[in-house]
């Protein structure tokens, strides 16, 4: 399969063959596709000061394994929140939120780490990159907490994947914006998750270097992963197969994009 930071893929983790996602599917799946995600009626409210607010009411949504979702929205209606809670950085106010088929909200905080940290790759909206630490550095620095060997060859396998293989010891102030959210992506993939939410990942660079962003997530849709991308941009969005727009709140619209 061809790769957008060229030549062939040069990732010594990937899986190969299996279901989307690394996942087998079971006789009781029948021939419904496998929700990965699957928000029941969630909500979820802020207390402030000032009271509560109510920022998602009641979200129903089911993603199957191996879907490219892109989500929308005006500014304030959710999606960060929605993002979060899919990745297990927040949880639902109330409702269930069953992730690969585990109810996320019976679980105590240290298994929430656990299955942010393999299953889920998260690609901040501002890139969250550590200032002082060069960009190898920056991309091994997930691994520490997943005890994998050969951290730094995994590293350096994936700054070349996301084509900055010419910038391993620079620092994150060196860098342009599109090539910090490269760092950014190469980080979110080094305990290979089934499972990738990019907020608004295009948002604060050129339309030239957002598009190899998201070559880089259509690749890694093709290779079976699941992602969810929050977006601002039609272009962006198109490229997905599945466009899901929320507003105050609440999905009020679904699109199915065919690709021929
Ligand atoms: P979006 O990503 O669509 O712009 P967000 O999910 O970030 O929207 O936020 C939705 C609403 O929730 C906003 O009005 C925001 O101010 C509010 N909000 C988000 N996080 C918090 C928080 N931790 N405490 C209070 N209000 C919050
Ligand atoms: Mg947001």
């Amino acid at each position: 399969m061809a790769i957008a930071a060229g030549g062939s893929d040069p990732r010594p983790l990937r899986r190969s063959g299996g279901a989307p996602g690394g996942q087998v599917q079971t006789e009781s799946d029948h021939q419904m596709p496998r929700a990965i995600i699957d928000f029941r009626n969630v909500t979820k409210t802020y207390h402030v000061e000032s009271g509560d607010v109510k920022v998602l009411k009641g979200v129903k949504l089911r993603i199957s394994a191996g879907e490219f979702v892109a989500l929308m929205g005006p500014s304030g209606s959710g999606k960060s929140t929605l993002l979060n809670i899919m990745g297990c950085l927040d949880t639902p106010s109330s409702g269930t939120y069953m992730l690969d088929g585990i109810d996320v909200g019976s679980l105590k905080e240290t298994q929430l780490a656990d299955i942010r940290n393999k299953k889920i790759g998260f690609i901040f909206q501002n890139f969250n990159l550590i200032r002082r630490a060069t960009v190898l550095r920056n991309v091994e620095i997930p691994m520490i907490y997943s005890l994998k060997e050969n951290r730094q060859a995994v590293a350096e396998d994936l700054v070349r994947y996301v084509g900055l293989g010419h910038r391993m010891h620079h620092r994150p102030n060196q860098l342009s914006g599109g090539e910090q959210q490269r760092v950014a992506i190469a980080r979110a993939l080094v305990n290979d998750p089934a499972i990738i939410l990019a907020d608004e990942p295009t948002g604060s660079i050129d339309s030239h270097t957002g598009e190899k962003i998201m070559a880089l997530l259509k690749n890694l849709h093709e290779e079976g992963n699941t992602i969810v991308v929050v977006t601002h941009d039609e272009y962006v969005a198109q490229m997905t197969n599945r466009i899901i727009r929320i507003r105050d709140g609440r999905i009020i619209r679904e699109d199915w994009i065919l690709h021929w």
